[in-house]
């Protein structure tokens, strides 16, 4: 096999749900946007429906159409962006549920498609989707009259437990929903780890599940390893790859993996990261390149079908931290070049 491996734990993905779900007394959604945040949405969800999620949370109404012919009929799917223009048709034809996040949207909503479920998202203060305070004054008794099935906001700082911005949102989010006695909904993974007054009647976490700060405890779901093409000798003083960015300060012995900067291993990890082989530190040396990646096996005294990026010796966060980015953004860079693999039976 000439492609990286990803391989993907679904029984530790599995146990971080259960985890997630025994840290509240509400019910426990997923949210599986981003093609399952890199993963495989369609594995991901059918994984988690499984184990009980009955409620699903994309970004958006295509991926929500993939997302119910994994799933089939049953779980509902939310659609964090709404009801926008053009969305009816995918909307009714997957049973979607929008999540209106305006006055423009619910009155597209109410009458395109009259009597479908929807949700409401309100912005308590991060700014970015969600009813305004003025406008859902305004539009609250509407929008009531046709009974949404939930209400809804995001915490804009949850990962940072003693920001001030937490209990503020959380002071918005209640006076702009106590008492109209619709289910509501405010935590994603960080607001779980909040606390009980976080919790309300649903969470929805996404990053906790495939094993991603800020649910530290949770079980590491991904695994890549890259298999070698070849390996070579150099003397000192030789040079490795574009830019000769990295010269050898003594013989050395370079292996080149397969996988890039075009399968989301980013240019940034550049003369950074280090690949294992089981336990053994194995320094990324040069530049990353488009499909390939040098690394420094001289210390190693063998050389390896694979090296491992992800995995036992290092996870999604600390990778990220090398880069300079978050675990987010290094799962959802996950390119299409992998193979996929799973433990499901
Ligand atoms: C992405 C997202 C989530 C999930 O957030 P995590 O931090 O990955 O748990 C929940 N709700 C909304 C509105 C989101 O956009």
């Amino acid at each position: 096999m000439s492609t990286g491996a990803l391989t993907i734990d679904l029984d530790a993905l599995a146990a971080n749900w259960r985890a997630l779900d025994s840290m509240t007394a509400c019910e426990t959604g997923a949210v599986v946007k981003a093609d399952g945040y890199g993963l495989g949405a369609p594995r991901v969800a059918r994984r988690l429906a499984q184990e009980g999620a009955r409620r699903f949370f994309v970004a958006v109404a295509e991926e929500g159409a993939v997302l119910r012919r994994a799933l089939g009929p049953e779980p509902e799917i939310y659609v964090f962006s709404g009801h926008m223009e053009g969305d009816g048709r995918k909307l009714a034809g997957a049973a979607l549920i929008p999540m209106l996040n305006s006055i423009e949207q619910l009155a597209r909503h109410l009458e395109s498609l009259p009597g479908h479920a929807f949700g409401i998202q309100l912005d308590t203060g991060m700014n970015r989707l969600g009813f305004e305070w003025a406008d859902w004054s305004e539009a609250a008794g509407i929008a009531l009259d046709h009974d949404p099935l939930w209400l809804t906001s995001h915490l804009a700082c949850a990962d940072e437990p003693d920001h001030g911005m937490n209990s503020y949102q959380l002071d918005i989010f209640r006076q702009m929903t106590d008492g109209l006695g619709v289910p509501r909904s405010l935590s994603a993974t960080g607001g779980i780890l909040l606390g009980p007054d976080y919790h309300f009647d649903l969470t929805r976490p996404g990053i906790g599940l495939y094993g991603g700060h800020p649910f530290d405890a949770a079980q590491p779901v991904v695994r890549l390893d890259l298999p070698v093409v070849q390996c070579r000798n150099l003397m000192e003083g030789e040079v490795v790859g574009y830019g000769n960015a990295w010269q050898a300060e003594r013989p050395s012995r370079i292996a080149t993996v397969s996988g890039g900067y075009a399968d989301g291993l980013l240019r940034a990890l550049s003369g950074r990261a280090t690949f294992y082989h089981g336990d053994t530190p194995c320094p990324l040396v040069g530049r990353v390149s488009m499909d390939l990646i040098t690394v420094d096996i001289t210390d190693l005294g063998t050389d390896p079908d694979f090296l491992t990026l992800l995995g036992p010796a290092q996870g999604v966060d600390a990778l990220a931290r090398v880069a300079g980015t978050i675990g987010y953004e290094v799962l959802t860079s996950l390119g299409s070049r992998y193979t996929r693999l799973d433990n499901s039976g």
